[in-house]
Protein backbone atom coordinates (compact mmCIF):
# COMPACT_ATOMS: atom_id res chain seq x y z
CA UNK A 1 0.00 0.00 0.00
CA UNK A 2 1.30 3.71 -0.86
CA UNK A 3 2.11 5.97 1.90
CA UNK A 4 0.98 8.94 0.46
CA UNK A 5 1.32 12.18 3.05
CA UNK A 6 -2.46 13.55 3.72
CA UNK A 7 -2.56 17.27 3.02
CA UNK A 8 -2.62 17.81 7.04
CA UNK A 9 0.82 16.12 7.32
CA UNK A 10 2.56 17.76 3.89
CA UNK A 11 1.55 21.49 6.41
CA UNK A 12 2.38 19.78 10.00
CA UNK A 13 6.32 18.69 8.70
CA UNK A 14 7.08 22.04 7.35
CA UNK A 15 6.20 23.53 10.42
CA UNK A 16 7.88 20.90 12.39
CA UNK A 17 11.29 21.36 10.64
CA UNK A 18 10.72 25.14 11.27
CA UNK A 19 10.48 24.31 15.07
CA UNK A 20 13.32 22.15 15.65
CA UNK A 21 15.56 24.89 13.12
CA UNK A 22 14.47 27.74 15.67
CA UNK A 23 15.35 25.52 18.60
CA UNK A 24 18.52 25.11 17.90
CA UNK A 25 19.36 28.52 17.08
CA UNK A 26 18.04 29.98 20.21
CA UNK A 27 18.08 27.02 22.29
CA UNK A 28 15.61 27.08 25.25
CA UNK A 29 17.34 29.58 26.67
CA UNK A 30 19.42 31.80 24.62
CA UNK A 31 23.37 30.87 25.04
CA UNK A 32 22.81 28.18 27.39
CA UNK A 33 24.86 25.52 25.11
CA UNK A 34 27.17 27.91 24.38
CA UNK A 35 30.94 28.01 25.65
CA UNK A 36 30.96 31.40 28.01
CA UNK A 37 34.26 32.79 26.27
CA UNK A 38 32.33 32.26 22.88
CA UNK A 39 30.07 34.65 24.24
CA UNK A 40 31.53 37.03 26.27
CA UNK A 41 34.43 37.23 23.67
CA UNK A 42 32.18 39.08 21.39
CA UNK A 43 31.13 41.83 23.95
CA UNK A 44 32.94 44.91 23.14
CA UNK A 45 31.07 47.92 25.86
CA UNK A 46 31.18 46.84 29.32
CA UNK A 47 27.34 46.18 30.39
CA UNK A 48 25.60 49.51 31.86
CA UNK A 49 25.40 49.43 35.57
CA UNK A 50 27.20 49.86 39.20
CA UNK A 51 30.76 48.56 38.84
CA UNK A 52 30.41 45.18 40.81
CA UNK A 53 32.81 41.84 40.09
CA UNK A 54 30.88 38.79 40.13
CA UNK A 55 31.74 35.57 41.15
CA UNK A 56 35.58 34.36 41.86
CA UNK A 57 38.62 35.79 39.62
CA UNK A 58 38.59 32.49 37.86
CA UNK A 59 34.81 31.89 37.15
CA UNK A 60 33.13 34.99 37.12
CA UNK A 61 32.38 38.63 35.46
CA UNK A 62 31.99 42.63 35.65
CA UNK A 63 29.45 44.96 35.13
CA UNK A 64 30.11 48.33 35.03
CA UNK A 65 33.41 48.23 33.93
CA UNK A 66 35.72 51.25 32.84
CA UNK A 67 38.34 50.94 30.15
CA UNK A 68 42.04 52.15 30.33
CA UNK A 69 42.52 54.88 28.32
CA UNK A 70 45.28 53.61 25.98
CA UNK A 71 47.67 56.59 27.28
CA UNK A 72 47.90 57.97 30.56
CA UNK A 73 50.25 59.77 33.19
CA UNK A 74 52.56 57.37 33.76
CA UNK A 75 51.00 54.08 31.50
CA UNK A 76 50.84 52.63 28.34
CA UNK A 77 48.46 50.09 27.55
CA UNK A 78 49.80 47.07 25.04
CA UNK A 79 48.25 45.05 22.85
CA UNK A 80 45.14 47.46 22.43
CA UNK A 81 43.82 44.86 19.54
CA UNK A 82 42.93 42.08 22.22
CA UNK A 83 40.59 44.53 23.66
CA UNK A 84 41.46 43.63 27.17
CA UNK A 85 41.83 46.77 28.88
CA UNK A 86 38.57 47.04 30.94
CA UNK A 87 38.44 46.82 34.80
CA UNK A 88 36.68 47.82 37.83
CA UNK A 89 37.31 50.85 38.71
CA UNK A 90 39.53 49.61 41.91
CA UNK A 91 41.82 48.40 39.22
CA UNK A 92 41.45 51.68 37.03
CA UNK A 93 42.70 53.42 40.40
CA UNK A 94 45.03 51.45 41.26
CA UNK A 95 47.10 51.54 37.53
CA UNK A 96 46.88 55.27 38.25
CA UNK A 97 48.69 54.79 41.61
CA UNK A 98 51.15 52.30 40.58
CA UNK A 99 52.00 54.46 37.06
CA UNK A 100 53.03 57.45 40.36
CA UNK A 101 54.88 55.05 42.31
CA UNK A 102 57.26 53.62 38.72
CA UNK A 103 57.70 57.39 38.13
CA UNK A 104 58.94 58.11 41.19
CA UNK A 105 61.86 55.33 41.26
CA UNK A 106 62.66 56.73 37.94
CA UNK A 107 60.45 54.84 35.35
CA UNK A 108 59.07 56.66 32.74
CA UNK A 109 56.05 54.84 32.85
CA UNK A 110 54.61 51.66 32.89
CA UNK A 111 53.54 49.05 30.08
CA UNK A 112 50.23 47.60 30.84
CA UNK A 113 49.22 44.25 29.52
CA UNK A 114 46.18 42.06 29.85
CA UNK A 115 43.26 43.29 31.99
CA UNK A 116 39.52 42.10 31.42
CA UNK A 117 37.43 41.95 28.56
CA UNK A 118 34.56 44.79 28.51
CA UNK A 119 32.22 42.35 30.74
CA UNK A 120 34.55 40.13 31.88
CA UNK A 121 34.44 36.31 31.71
CA UNK A 122 36.66 33.77 30.39
CA UNK A 123 38.89 34.28 27.50
CA UNK A 124 39.55 32.70 24.10
CA UNK A 125 43.06 32.35 25.31
CA UNK A 126 45.90 33.56 27.64
CA UNK A 127 44.39 33.33 30.91
CA UNK A 128 41.91 31.31 33.18
CA UNK A 129 41.42 34.35 35.50
CA UNK A 130 41.71 37.43 34.67
CA UNK A 131 36.97 37.48 34.58
CA UNK A 132 36.47 39.73 37.19
CA UNK A 133 38.05 43.09 36.28
CA UNK A 134 40.34 42.61 39.43
CA UNK A 135 43.57 41.53 37.50
CA UNK A 136 46.44 43.25 35.70
CA UNK A 137 49.70 41.95 34.31
CA UNK A 138 52.09 44.77 34.17
CA UNK A 139 55.24 44.31 31.32
CA UNK A 140 58.96 44.18 33.48
CA UNK A 141 60.07 46.65 31.56
CA UNK A 142 59.94 50.39 31.57
CA UNK A 143 57.79 52.54 29.09
CA UNK A 144 59.62 54.61 27.41
CA UNK A 145 59.73 58.18 27.61
CA UNK A 146 57.44 59.15 24.51
CA UNK A 147 53.88 57.70 23.27
CA UNK A 148 54.00 54.56 21.47
CA UNK A 149 52.36 54.04 18.22
CA UNK A 150 49.54 51.75 17.17
CA UNK A 151 51.91 49.43 15.78
CA UNK A 152 54.44 49.19 18.61
CA UNK A 153 52.13 48.69 20.91
CA UNK A 154 51.34 45.09 18.94
CA UNK A 155 54.98 44.73 18.31
CA UNK A 156 57.46 45.18 21.03
CA UNK A 157 57.90 42.44 23.60
CA UNK A 158 58.98 42.96 27.59
CA UNK A 159 61.86 41.46 28.97
CA UNK A 160 62.62 38.27 30.02
CA UNK A 161 63.41 38.61 34.05
CA UNK A 162 64.56 34.96 34.10
CA UNK A 163 67.87 33.10 33.39
CA UNK A 164 68.34 30.78 31.34
CA UNK A 165 68.21 27.68 33.55
CA UNK A 166 65.29 29.19 35.22
CA UNK A 167 66.73 29.15 38.69
CA UNK A 168 67.56 33.01 38.77
CA UNK A 169 66.87 36.34 37.78
CA UNK A 170 68.37 37.39 34.50
CA UNK A 171 70.73 40.43 34.10
CA UNK A 172 68.43 42.35 32.98
CA UNK A 173 66.84 42.65 36.66
CA UNK A 174 67.10 45.85 38.69
CA UNK A 175 66.38 47.57 41.87
CA UNK A 176 63.77 49.55 39.83
CA UNK A 177 61.91 46.01 39.71
CA UNK A 178 62.23 45.10 42.98
CA UNK A 179 61.28 48.46 44.13
CA UNK A 180 57.92 48.45 41.86
CA UNK A 181 56.92 45.15 43.24
CA UNK A 182 57.41 46.28 46.83
CA UNK A 183 55.57 49.39 46.03
CA UNK A 184 52.66 47.26 43.92
CA UNK A 185 52.28 44.57 46.93
CA UNK A 186 52.16 47.62 49.44
CA UNK A 187 48.98 48.80 48.75
CA UNK A 188 46.01 47.34 50.94
CA UNK A 189 43.71 46.25 48.15
CA UNK A 190 46.30 44.11 46.43
CA UNK A 191 45.49 40.23 47.50
CA UNK A 192 48.36 38.78 45.60
CA UNK A 193 51.17 39.38 42.72
CA UNK A 194 52.02 36.34 40.58
CA UNK A 195 56.00 36.27 39.59
CA UNK A 196 58.21 33.18 38.58
CA UNK A 197 59.54 31.86 41.05
CA UNK A 198 63.46 33.12 40.31
CA UNK A 199 62.13 36.38 40.90
CA UNK A 200 60.61 35.63 44.12
CA UNK A 201 63.58 33.95 45.69
CA UNK A 202 65.99 37.15 44.43
CA UNK A 203 63.27 39.18 46.58
CA UNK A 204 63.74 36.66 49.28
CA UNK A 205 67.62 37.00 48.93
CA UNK A 206 67.87 40.85 48.20
CA UNK A 207 65.56 41.18 51.46
CA UNK A 208 67.38 38.39 53.87
CA UNK A 209 67.86 39.39 57.81
CA UNK A 210 65.43 42.49 57.26
CA UNK A 211 62.30 42.51 59.57
CA UNK A 212 60.03 44.60 56.93
CA UNK A 213 59.34 42.27 54.70
CA UNK A 214 55.27 41.88 55.54
CA UNK A 215 54.82 42.97 51.60
CA UNK A 216 56.28 39.39 50.41
CA UNK A 217 53.66 37.22 51.47
CA UNK A 218 51.67 38.64 48.74
CA UNK A 219 54.44 37.87 46.04
CA UNK A 220 53.73 34.26 44.81
CA UNK A 221 55.77 32.35 42.75
CA UNK A 222 53.89 30.56 40.08
CA UNK A 223 54.76 29.30 36.47
CA UNK A 224 55.53 31.71 33.65
CA UNK A 225 55.75 35.50 34.82
CA UNK A 226 59.16 35.97 33.38
CA UNK A 227 57.70 39.18 31.04
CA UNK A 228 55.57 40.32 33.32
CA UNK A 229 53.55 40.52 36.83
CA UNK A 230 50.46 40.01 37.13
CA UNK A 231 48.61 42.14 40.58
CA UNK A 232 45.25 40.22 41.88
CA UNK A 233 43.03 43.29 43.99
CA UNK A 234 40.67 41.81 46.62
CA UNK A 235 37.01 42.19 46.08
CA UNK A 236 35.90 45.71 46.06
CA UNK A 237 33.67 46.96 48.61
CA UNK A 238 30.05 46.92 47.37
CA UNK A 239 30.54 43.83 45.83
CA UNK A 240 28.63 41.43 47.55
CA UNK A 241 28.77 38.70 45.13
CA UNK A 242 32.45 39.19 44.42
CA UNK A 243 34.47 36.35 45.98
CA UNK A 244 37.94 36.64 47.41
CA UNK A 245 40.27 34.06 47.43
CA UNK A 246 41.60 32.52 51.36
CA UNK A 247 44.60 34.97 51.94
CA UNK A 248 48.36 33.88 51.25
CA UNK A 249 49.39 31.84 53.96
CA UNK A 250 51.12 33.61 56.75
CA UNK A 251 55.11 34.60 56.45
CA UNK A 252 56.88 35.99 53.74
CA UNK A 253 57.05 32.67 51.57
CA UNK A 254 60.95 32.75 51.24
CA UNK A 255 61.98 29.19 53.35
CA UNK A 256 61.18 25.38 52.32
CA UNK A 257 57.39 26.85 50.24
CA UNK A 258 59.84 28.36 47.51
CA UNK A 259 62.52 25.40 47.79
CA UNK A 260 59.66 23.48 46.36
CA UNK A 261 59.54 25.47 43.39
CA UNK A 262 63.16 24.54 42.00
CA UNK A 263 62.45 20.80 42.56
CA UNK A 264 61.94 18.66 39.94
CA UNK A 265 58.51 18.39 40.78
CA UNK A 266 57.63 21.74 40.35
CA UNK A 267 59.41 21.64 36.68
CA UNK A 268 57.27 19.62 35.22
CA UNK A 269 54.54 21.14 33.63
CA UNK A 270 51.29 21.58 34.91
CA UNK A 271 49.53 19.28 32.51
CA UNK A 272 47.09 21.37 30.52
CA UNK A 273 43.65 20.47 31.95
CA UNK A 274 41.27 18.82 29.87
CA UNK A 275 38.16 20.41 31.64
CA UNK A 276 34.96 21.36 29.41
CA UNK A 277 34.75 25.07 29.12
CA UNK A 278 33.26 26.94 31.22
CA UNK A 279 29.49 27.48 29.92
CA UNK A 280 27.31 30.37 31.21
CA UNK A 281 25.28 28.47 33.71
CA UNK A 282 28.59 27.70 35.22
CA UNK A 283 28.85 31.27 36.01
CA UNK A 284 27.34 33.34 39.16
CA UNK A 285 23.38 33.88 37.84
CA UNK A 286 24.37 37.76 37.46
CA UNK A 287 26.73 36.92 35.09
CA UNK A 288 23.53 35.95 32.61
CA UNK A 289 22.22 39.70 32.90
CA UNK A 290 25.76 40.81 32.38
CA UNK A 291 25.99 38.76 28.82
CA UNK A 292 22.83 40.29 27.51
CA UNK A 293 23.16 42.62 24.70
CA UNK A 294 21.60 45.79 25.67
ZN1 LIG B 1 47.78 37.60 34.35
Amino acid sequence: MMHRLSPARILILPLALAAILLASVFGDRAGAQEAAKNIFSQLKQPREGQSASFGTYARGCLQGARALPSSGEGWQAMRPSRQRHFGHPDLIDFIGFLSQQAQSIGWPGLLIGDMAQARGGPMKGGHRSHQTGLDVDIWMRAAPDYTLSAIEREMASSLDMVAEDGRSVSSLWTGEHAALLKSAASVPNVARIFVNPAIKRALCDETSGRQDVEWLRKIRPWWGHRHHFHVRLKCPEHSSSCENQAPPPSGSGCGAELDWWFTADARVPKAKSAAKPLMLDDLPAQCRRVAEID
